[in-house]
């Protein structure tokens, strides 16, 4: 995990680390001695092994919007190859599921969120797939048509494949 991760997680978790720079500064110490103190782990503002094993499990286990967990984005390798996030979701795209689901107004399911490289290449992705860097997600939303979930997306600015055969739709930024 690199300080830019460090910083990306606490963003992400509602701390404060100020500009994602991958700089261990200031800013970056004392959030992650906020979060350290909140995890009651040894509050010395250095984002070490123990610290980065805590962000990463509260990450796994955070919301990833209103109505989505972090863990439906999760690599369904099933730990086969990863621990589930071999790269970080794209805040832009899980604020744009929400907003999708929204106006669908109803549940939406993710099918696929990050891939890790054996996993993208397992379930036949391009190699350059917006899954492997977390700027992707499949989905459908049961009792809506996948061309109306498409045309809502595309709506919504997200960039969009349509899978008629398979009945869902991929979204990405
Ligand atoms: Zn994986």
């Amino acid at each position: 995990m690199s300080i830019l991760e460090v910083q990306r997680i606490l963003s992400h978790l509602g701390y404060n680390p100020g500009e994602h720079d991958g700089l261990d500064g200031p800013n970056t110490q004392a959030a992650v001695k906020a979060f350290q103190r909140k995890a009651g782990i040894k509050a010395d503002g250095i984002a070490g092994p123990v610290t980065r094993g805590h962000l990463a499990e509260a990450y796994k286990n955070s919301r990833a919007s209103e109505h989505f967990a972090m863990s439906e984005y999760q690599c369904d390798c099933d730990g086969m190859y990863c621990g589930g996030f071999p790269e970080l979701m794209e805040e832009a795209l899980l604020a744009q599921v929400e907003n999708l689901r929204n106006r669908l107004g109803r549940p939406v399911i993710i099918t696929s969120g990050v891939r890790c490289t054996q996993r993208n290449h397992e379930v036949g992705g391009i190699e350059y797939s917006k899954h492997k860097i977390g700027c992707a997600a499949d989905l459908y939303c049961p009792g809506v048509h996948y061309s109306e979930v498409a045309a809502v997306a595309r709506e919504l600015g997200l960039g969009v494949i349509e899978y008629p055969e398979q009945l869902f739709v991929h979204v990405e930024v």
